[in-house]
Formats: structure tokens, sequence, C-alpha cells
């Protein structure tokens, strides 16, 4: 009753019902799909932002209480929640399309080497950059990464805007950022220390795999990841003859009955845990990652391209795991945006099933956006667009040929979209790519470094047997 009153008093003498309130940013005239916890999808909807954040999501007459330092009309174009890419190696760009003729084992025959001899800060940093501008031009705000010298990732990230959860690498011989093995414990402490309360960086530890990593220093990452509260990001359960190679670092695995319940027994399974691939495993272990709050990255292209197999990432699913869409590295799947990997999901898990039924196109949407975020434990500010959460969204192209005639906004973004589709990429805030421009890099000194360090790689690459062609 109140209210009315002051409305009608105000109303009486003809001034505004308040002022417009000041916005950095505000997106009027979209398709949103907001992702929230009904689904909603709003016709000529509004997006405020202001900081990082979003203010508020609604309606057209949203407009009229806002006035905004930049305005973007979406034109019913689709506004939704960027994408989550949950596992990556973004600085083996460089090395993207080789070893790709016949070469019986990628990792050992070709992605070794190159890394042995041509690895440094300089390419890791450039490589990183020049990933990071393609996951922003396909779709992809936020990303995990696992790689060395995490701390040029950082910076590379940072330059972009995009947000990284980065996984400094721990593995059991010598690499690129430590002379002996395991040097990787102390580099991700002093990674960790040096990044914590980052807006954009999340530092990480990565032990690589249970077959390259012992059981002491497997631990001993939980333990880090524990004590500063950090993700643990790990290769788990990818390959067939994965059992075999985890016995030889760990014969006590002998007594249990499969790889992820020994991880269990040892204490290792949290839900600070975010695993990749997560391919060979039983319902037992699947009840046991949902128990523990696992994390889980399912990805389908490069399982697919590497013969590595075909994860029952469906049942996890119905199961209720924590579980979003990974592309890993760009030599595994080449391609890094999580668009094309949507249809992967739905199309493989068919052709194992034979049935067509399998993921409708909103759970597809949501594993590559709320779904990516609750495996990064970050489903409370990370994923939907609703007011008080991080603003992360794209702007995708309604209008283009293959997005037509889109009665169902699901079924056009999960198997109709390209990433070339994505007009607008918006990060904490701020604008990383506009009309397919990227706003926040100087393109040509990366340009620069960009094609000294290709040049470094393909001299290198041509005397490696199975290299290039
Ligand atoms: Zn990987």
């Amino acid at each position: 009753m109140f209210r009315f009153v002051a409305a009608l008093c105000v109303g009486l003498i003809g001034a505004p019902l308040a002022q417009a309130e000041k916005v950095d940013l505000l997106i009027t005239n979209a398709t949103l799909v907001t992702m929230d916890g009904s689904r909603q999808v709003i016709d000529q909807g509004v997006v405020a932002i202001r900081d990082r954040l979003i203010v508020k999501v609604g309606g057209p007459a949203l407009a009229a209480d806002y006035e905004p330092e930049r305005l973007i009309d979406a034109g019913g174009d689709i506004v939704m929640p960027g994408m989550i890419n949950l596992h990556n190696h973004i600085s083996m760009v460089a090395f993207r399309g080789l070893g790709e003729y016949e070469v019986e084992n990628l990792l050992f025959d070709v992605m070794f080497p190159l890394e042995k001899e041509l690895l440094n800060r300089q390419l890791i940093r450039v490589s990183a950059r020049q990933s990071a501008i393609e996951l922003a031009m396909g779709g992809v705000t936020s990303f995990a990464d696992m790689y060395y010298h995490e701390d040029e990732v950082a910076i590379a990230v940072k330059d972009v805007g995009l947000r990284g959860v980065l996984g400094q690498t721990v593995i059991g011989f010598p690499v690129v950022d430590s002379p002996k093995p395991y040097g990787g414990l102390a580099y991700a402490e002093d990674f960790i220390r040096k990044y914590q309360g980052d807006e954009l960086i999340t530092p990480a530890i990565a032990p690589h795999a249970p077959y390259t990593v012992d059981k002491e220093q497997l631990l001993a990452a939980k333990a880090i990841s524990d004590q500063y509260d950090v993700p643990m990001l790990m290769h788990l359960v990818e390959f067939p003859n994965e059992y075999e190679m985890v016995l030889e670092r760990h014969p006590d695995m002998a007594n249990y009955r499969s790889e992820i319940s020994y991880l269990d027994q040892i204490g290792f399974l949290g839900p600070k845990l975010l695993a990749a691939h997560v391919l060979y495993l039983d319902d037992a272990d699947m009840d046991l990652l949902k128990a523990r709050g696992v994390g889980v990255s399912h990805n389908p292209k490069a399982n697919s391209k590497g013969a590595s197999g075909i994860s029952p990432a469906w049942e996890m699913m119905k199961k209720g795991l924590d579980i979003g869409l990974g592309t890993d590295g760009p030599m595994s799947s080449n391609q890094m945006d999580i668009l094309t990997v949507m249809h992967y999901v739905a199309s493989v898990a068919r052709l194992r099933l034979m049935d067509a039924t399998p993921y409708t196109p909103l759970e597809l949407v949501e594993m590559a956006t709320i779904g990516g975020a609750q495996a990064l434990d970050r489903g409370d500010d990370l994923g939907s667009l609703e007011a008080g959460k991080l603003a992360d969204l794209i702007i995708i192209d309604r209008d283009a040929p293959n997005m037509q005639p889109g009665y169902d906004v699901y079924a056009a973004i999960a198997f109709g979209a390209y990433p070339g589709n994505v007009e607008t990429t918006i990060v904490n805030g701020q604008v990383v790519m506009h009309d397919r421009m990227i706003e926040t890099v100087d393109l040509a000194a990366h340009e620069a470094e960009w094609t000294e360090v290709k040049s470094r790689v393909e001299a290198f690459a041509k005397t490696l047997e199975g290299g290039i062609r």
C-alpha cells in the first residue's frame, strides 16, 4: 500500500520514479538464454553489468532503469553464459597439426620429443596468448589448463582477459620447469601463493596422471590443494591399458578392485579434484566419484580422435555427477571451442548405445555452461546469467544461415552453431571481443612473437620422424 501511495505522489508531480542507475555495460534486445535455476529464456532481454558483476537480468522494460557507459544492442541475437572448457593444455597450440600421419603413440613419439627440445618460457607464454585469443573468439570464457610454467600462461591469459584455472604440472621425470622429478610441487606452491585471490586466475596444482606420479607425490599434491584450498587437475582412467601402466608405479593397487577405488583408499579423491577424460570405470567407481564430489571433464572429441575409447558420460550425468566439457590440448582435438564438442557428446553416446535419445539439446548446453561451473565448484559465481554472478557472457549471431530457422534455441546452439558465429565475448565485465574483433590485445605485437615461435617449431619438426608428413 505504501508503495502505491508513494508512486502515486511522484506520479502527480511528474518526476521520474527513480534516477537511472549508472552501469558499465548494458546489453539490450537479446534472446537471453539465462541457464538459471528455471532455465528461463527471455525475449528482448536486458543484462546490466557493473564492475565484474551482473547487476540485473530481465525483460525490455529494464533498459530504462540504467544509464550505461557502453551499450550493446544484441539485435535479437542469443546472449548466453560464456562456455567453460574443463580440460586443455593451451600452450601446445605451437605444435598443433604435427604428428597427424599414422603416428602410433602421439604422446611418446611426437609430443614429448617436441616438448623436450622446444619448450621455454617464451614459447609457453606466446602460445598461451594465441590460444586465449582463439578461445575468446569461440565463446569460451573460462578454461582449465594443465602445463608447465603456468605463471607464463597466467600472464598471457590476463593479457587477453579470460578466466583461467591454471594447474601447474607435477610429473615424475625432469621437465622444462624442473630439472628434477616432481619439482612441480614446489613450483606449484610458489605459483599458488603468487596468484591466490586474483580476479581472473585461479591457481591450481596438476599431478599429471597416476601412471606418471608416485603415491607419495600424489598425496603431496593433494596436501597442497587442501592447504591452499585450490583445485587439483589430473588425467584419470583415460587409456584402455591404463591399469597396467599405473600398476608399474603403484604396486599396492593390485590389492584394490580398480584404479579409482585405490585412489580413494589412499585418500586422494575429494571435491577439489577435477578429473579429465574418465573413460574406464564401472558403476561402483562412478558412485565413488560422486560420493567424493570429484568433478569430471568429458572430452569426447579428443577421446575419439586419439582412439582412446568412449566415456560413459551419459551414465555419469544421469547419476548426478558434476560433469562438464573439455577439449584436451590442441594436439589432441585441434579445435578448442565447446560448441563443436556438444555435437560430439551426443553423437558418440548415441552410437555407443545405438539409441538416438540420449542428451536433449538443453542437457548439452547445461554441460557446456552451468555443468562446467559445478565441476569446478564454481556454480555459485559462474555458469548462468543471474544477478550477483560474474559477468562472463557471449553473443551468438542468430541470423547466420546455419542458425536458421532456430525454432528451439538450445537445438540451434548445441547442434547448429559454429565457433565463428560468436560475435561478442565478455569476461569479468570486460569486452574481450566485439563484432569478431579482439579489443584487449595488441594483435600486431602478438603476431610478431607468434611468427617467431612458429618458425622455431617448424624447423625442429622437420627433423622429427612423424613430425610433419
Ligand atoms: Zn590432457
